[in-house]
């Protein structure tokens, strides 16, 4: 990897929920999972309690942070995957179909960082749906439409310049996080959905036992790639800046993986024997441990302490 200049490739930011210049340091942070070199911070606003990356890559260079082999992409293949984390894999999928299909049985559906396409091609499968996706990864929007035969655009949601109005669900699964400005991308997402459209996405929540549990090698704070880490207080307003109400937040999938792979980041520092974290984690993963935990994330998802946030919204002003 080249040096980093740090003038070109690193940027200051305001908050991206109210512009306030005021913050307090919440942790100082590194690229944990990728290993990538760079030195981040997190931040809480005095104003409105967002907690955000600043400083933070450019949208120039964020790319270096994706390299080929970012995990959500490669576990996002299910061909690649042995069984007992391919049923699983498929069980999320159809769970994440089940807030929109009990509610419309079919429309136009528009998935923002669809990845692979696995979420759409199954939604697809289960009622009179008409699906788009948009990924800026070419690899990932490659696979899902060679793979699945998917109207993918290749970019951000705003250069897809998708007319006013025009979808009936729109989902943004892990993707929200990503974003520079959330916001604006929330107020494009609002103005391409029809008034009495479904917006579903879910998001890593601070506000939750595994932020709290693994404090810095939480997953969920993902730097340099997640620009901001929301919590249940703060996904409400940042929804009303950009024309929306939440109907229901609650935690739909994802806690198990979520969990894995903060304690792979947590055992990657505090456990030398390389041997012995594979083993671990290995076991973590078995279909046994599965069951065992399996009380401990109903417990958590029952407390509102899960950390993987879904999150169901309509339109504010909806004609009914
Ligand atoms: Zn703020």
């Amino acid at each position: 990897m080249t040096p980093i200049n740090s003038s070109t490739l690193f940027e200051t930011t305001a908050c991206l929920l109210c512009g306030s210049q005021a913050a307090d340091l919440v942790y100082e942070t590194r690229d944990r999972l990728m290993g990538l070199d760079g030195e981040f911070a997190l931040v809480k606003c005095r104003n409105c309690g967002l907690i955000y990356l600043n400083p933070r890559p450019t949208r120039a260079s964020i790319g270096r942070y994706y390299p080929p082999g970012y995990e959500p992409f490669v576990e996002a293949v299910p061909d690649r995957l042995p069984w007992w984390q391919r049923w699983p894999l498929q069980y999320g999928l159809q769970k994440r179909c089940q807030p929109i299909v009990t509610r419309k049985p079919g429309g136009r559906a528009l998935d923002v960082g669809c990845a692979t396409g696995l979420f759409l091609a199954e939604l697809r499968r289960r009622g009179e749906w008409e699906v788009a996706g948009v990924e800026p990864s070419p690899e990932a929007a490659d696979y899902a439409r060679k793979t699945f035969g998917l109207a993918v655009h290749e970019g951000d949601l705003a250069s897809a310049r998708f007319p006013a109005a025009h979808f009936d669900v729109i989902t943004m699964w892990d993707v929200l996080e990503h974003l520079h400005d959330p916001l604006a991308d929330l107020r494009e997402v609002r103005r391409v959905i029809k008034p009495d459209g479904l917006f579903l996405f879910r998001v890593p929540v601070w506000d939750s036992l595994d932020a709290r549990g693994f404090g810095p090698y939480w997953a969920g704070l993902d730097s340099p790639r997640h620009m901001v880490v929301l919590a249940r207080r703060t996904v409400r307003p940042l929804l009303a800046a950009a024309g929306f109400r939440p109907l229901r937040m609650w935690t739909l999938s994802g806690s198990h993986a979520s969990f894995a792979l903060s304690l792979r980041l947590w055992l990657e520092e505090r456990l030398p024997q390389r041997r012995l974290r594979a083993a671990i984690l290995s076991g973590f993963y078995h279909p046994l441990t599965r069951l065992l935990a399996a009380p401990y994330f109903w417990i958590t998802d029952r407390l509102g302490l899960g950390s993987q946030l879904t999150v169901l919204a309509e339109p504010l002003g909806v004609e009914l």
